[in-house]
């Protein structure tokens, strides 16, 4: 079966490899798409330490093939058969370590966490193993999603992504207190698909959002999509903004900020963009990308709370499917398909990280 490969040389390959499937309890998958994530990019670039052969994906989905006998299968929003589509929660917790036990439902704070494209090895051949390929297997212990099947090809690898956009502003809005006589207000630095869809959400739920990213392509869609206002950096001065907040928002700075470029310095210049008592959630900096100098005094005197979120939990997969729905007419503003013989361009269009779209291997 095909396979695209990140190689022990670093290289990626599309190769033929054995279907070696195992015979434990589960379902085998045969991948319909594939979304190449921003995290499979770092490692491409070589960050995170992975070593040896490595079967990238962690935002797939498929029609099941076949349920292993005895299998119990878990899904989250309905029974499932052969020649259902479904998507798999790329994680599953170990349900053992301190955190499993004490913190239950922080399913991302487990120590052992199982992700495929990231750690889950393949017993035989010990290849780590994710969606880019053709056919997957999935041991019983992960949750499926199950996806409609009048989606546009490839919308559903997005699951897993506006996952964590949803989550990312859950967490957010439990930081902000109730306001009085005005709308909430946000600022999201980065408009790639995390950003992108941390805004969708934000207009569902009646927030006021601005968009700050250099690439105009980013910012146009997120205007068609409803975002209120976007601007480059070069023209979002601090100055410019100050102007902005007393003609648009009453004079106050933002409740929640958005960082969802990764860059540690924009992190810095982020802090600047919250009101007195603010949030600034950082969800860019999912891996090490260096330190930024920041202004103690800063989140002192104007009380500013500043967290962090990563990953999505399983809940957010309804919310996800409901904000997809509203692009499945309009899938080309969110993902561009590639056949899997085209891996070297969707892997070239999705590093160029100019469009935003989500880039899909498709087999
Ligand atoms: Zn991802
Ligand atoms: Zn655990």
């Amino acid at each position: 079966m095909r396979a695209v490969i990140f190689s022990d040389e670093k290289k990626l390959d599309n190769l033929d490899i054995d279907n070696n499937l195992p015979d434990e309890k589960g379902i085998v998958l045969s991948v319909i798409a594939s979304g190449i994530c921003g995290t499979d990019l770092h490692i491409i670039e070589g960050e995170g330490n992975l070593c040896g052969n490595v079967i990238l994906g962690h935002e797939f989905y498929g029609s099941i093939d076949k349920i292993e006998a005895g299998s119990k299968v878990q899904c989250l929003n309905g029974n499932v058969e052969v020649g259902d589509f479904v998507t798999v929660v790329p994680g599953i917790i170990c349900n053992e370590c301190t955190y499993c036990n004490s913190l239950p439902l922080n399913e991302n704070y487990c120590l052992n966490r199982s992700v495929f494209g990231l750690n889950m090895r393949d017993a035989k051949s010990n290849i780590v193993y994710g969606g880019n390929m053709e056919q997957i297997f999935i041991p019983e212990k992960f949750y499926l999603y199950k996806v409609p099947k009048s989606w546009p090809l490839g919308l559903a690898t997005l699951l897993e992504p506006v996952s964590v956009a949803v989550k990312t502003v859950k967490r957010t809005l439990k930081y902000v207190e109730n306001i009085k006589n005005r709308s909430l207000t946000a600022v999201i630095f980065g408009l790639g698909t995390l950003g992108f869809f941390i805004g969708t959400k934000l207009r569902k739920c009646g927030v006021k959002v601005i968009g700050i990213d250099p690439e105009k392509s980013r910012r146009d869609r997120a205007l068609r999509n409803g975002i209120e206002d976007v601007f480059s950096y070069e023209e979002m001065t601090e100055e410019f903004y100050k102007k902005y907040c007393k003609n648009s928002w009453n004079g106050i700075e933002a409740d929640m900020v958005f960082e969802a470029v990764g860059k540690p310095d924009v992190f810095a210049y982020a802090l600047h963009f919250a009101r007195k008592g603010g949030v600034v959630m950082e969800v860019g900096n999912f891996l090490f990308s260096g330190n930024a100098e920041i202004s103690p005094n800063l989140i002192c005197n104007r009380e500013l709370i500043i967290v962090g979120s990563v990953l999505a939990d399983a809940n957010s997969y309804f919310e996800a499917e409901e904000i997809l729905e509203e692009f499945v007419d309009k899938s080309s503003e969110v993902i561009c398909n590639y056949e899997v013989d085209e891996y070297e361009q969707a892997f070239r269009s999705a590093l160029s990280r100019t469009e935003g779209l989500k880039s899909n291997l498709i087999f």
